[in-house]
């Protein structure tokens, strides 16, 4: 079975402008890690794909963190003394500090500006800026637009509420043949920002979906969670799931136009690290693997010391790096439908590689196969595909994987791993667990005729 393969099938012309097309009806939603914007995200997800959704009550303990009560919020601006809104949450859900909490007043400029956030930098984009667990209201505006306030008095109006309700997140889970999970994890708690936030919800609901359609080794589950509490919420309430997960991805960043990223999880060298270096070693674009930092997004929780899951995150550009990160430029314009389905495409190699990577037994190691005898050496079969056969025969001992093997060889794991179903077919190979036993018998049986002979 090839995800690859399947995915090839499936990247048809339009999939990046259908993927563009969702993450753009996800857009105006005005998200927070509680409230109606996360709960509406994920049932435009769920029209999609499979996915339940779980309510934790506020005040819930969560490991060291507690649920924070529920924002939610109707309407937000400043108004002139005329009653003209000059900023207006209605044009853009950036414009109020996330969870502020209620206000409705008049003051004067020089009281407001307080509460004022800009980028003196970038005087035209409208930063993004949140205040989850300390009490605080504010408005996030242009610089431009903030030096032009004239000063007098504003009427400040923010019709939020900050009560006890729920922090919700959803779950896919597609079964495969066995127990063992592959997580895939992204935050989905940003207003209106584009590659941080619904880039990583756009592929990892396109990769869930084209999963879906897959007889799969692993059984995978993928979180549609709020950044943090979210993904300390689920491990306080998943433990036991947690213990089942054999490789995970964080998905963020994803979608805009710069070269691939791969931080590697905290164990370094775990199979999920060394099939996304594979993979982006082979992927035709830019890429760079990262050491693990306990900074960045969700790995940090799943990379806990006392769960040190093998998860690695995966991104395009590194959060931080770009300037329109955390702001209005951050905005559907930034995100291309190229990289969305070339990420989707990437992805689905990594879980590819995960799929078949196993160790197999070469049948006959005593010296070479005769290759020509099988068809297997003919001129019918590129330079390479030979070469791959040669070094499946040779490296397969038991002891080395197929990605082991695709490694040491330089050879892209695909063709590795189509040498070594050929080579199985022709009765060459045998899958390392089975061969075990049966070379101990062989073993055994020879051990039996020396001792005869002698
Ligand atoms: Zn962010």
């Amino acid at each position: 079975m090839s995800l690859f393969n399947g995915l090839e099938e499936a990247a048809r012309p339009n999939l990046g402008q259908e993927m563009h097309d969702f993450a753009a009806s996800l857009f105006p939603i005005c998200r927070s890690i509680t409230g109606k914007g996360i709960r509406e995200t994920l049932a435009r997800i769920e029209t999609r794909i499979p996915l339940d959704a779980y309510d934790v009550p506020s005040g819930t303990k969560v490991f060291d963190w507690t649920v924070p009560k529920e924002w939610n919020i109707r309407d937000a601006y400043i108004a002139d003394v005329g009653g003209r809104r000059v900023v207006d949450f209605q044009k853009c859900n950036l414009h109020v500090l996330n969870y502020s909490v209620p206000i409705d007043e008049r003051m004067p400029l020089d009281r407001l500006k307080a509460h004022l956030f800009t980028l003196p930098e970038y005087p035209d984009w409208i930063p993004y800026r949140t205040s989850y667990y300390k009490e605080d209201w504010g408005f996030c505006l242009a610089h431009r637009q903030m030096t032009q306030l004239k000063d007098g008095e504003y009427q400040v109006r923010i019709d939020s509420t900050l009560e006890d309700g729920c922090l919700t997140y959803g779950e896919c889970f597609l079964p495969g043949r066995s127990g063992d999970e592959i997580l895939i994890s992204c935050h989905a708690c940003h207003p209106s920002l584009a590659n941080d936030n619904l880039s990583g919800v756009t592929v990892a609901t396109f990769l869930a979906k084209h999963l879906a359609g897959h007889d799969l080794r692993y059984s995978y589950r993928f979180l549609f969670i709020p950044g943090t509490i979210g993904a300390i919420t689920w491990l306080a309430r998943n433990r036991e799931t947690a213990g089942r997960i054999r490789h995970g991805l964080v998905l963020t960043c994803i979608g805009d136009a710069g070269g691939f990223h791969y931080k590697k999880s905290r164990r370094g060298n775990a199979e999920i690290d060394r099939a996304a270096a594979h993979v982006l070693r082979h992927c035709g674009e830019p890429a760079k693997v990262l050491e693990f930092s306990p900074y960045g997004y969700d790995e940090r929780q799943y990379c806990s010391p006392g769960f040190n899951l093998p998860v690695g995150c995966l991104m395009r550009s590194v959060w931080g790096s770009f300037p329109e990160y955390h702001t209005s430029a951050d905005n559907l314009d930034f995100i291309k439908p190229s990289s969305l389905a070339n990420s989707l495409r990437v992805c689905a190699t990594i879980l590819d590689v995960l799929e078949n990577n196993q160790s197999y037994q070469n049948t006959l190691p005593y010296g070479e196969p005769q290759l020509g005898r099988r068809g297997l050496y003919g001129s019918e079969a590129g330079g390479e595909e030979i070469m791959a056969r040669l070094w499946v025969l040779n490296l397969s001992d038991g002891q080395h994987s197929l990605l082991d093997i695709a490694d040491q060889s330089g050879i892209v794991f695909s063709r590795i791993h189509a040498a070594a179903e050929l080579l199985c077919q022709k009765g060459l190979l045998s899958v390392a667990g089975e061969d075990r036993v049966k070379t101990k018998m062989q073993d055994a049986a020879r051990h039996k005729t020396n001792s005869q002979n002698q």
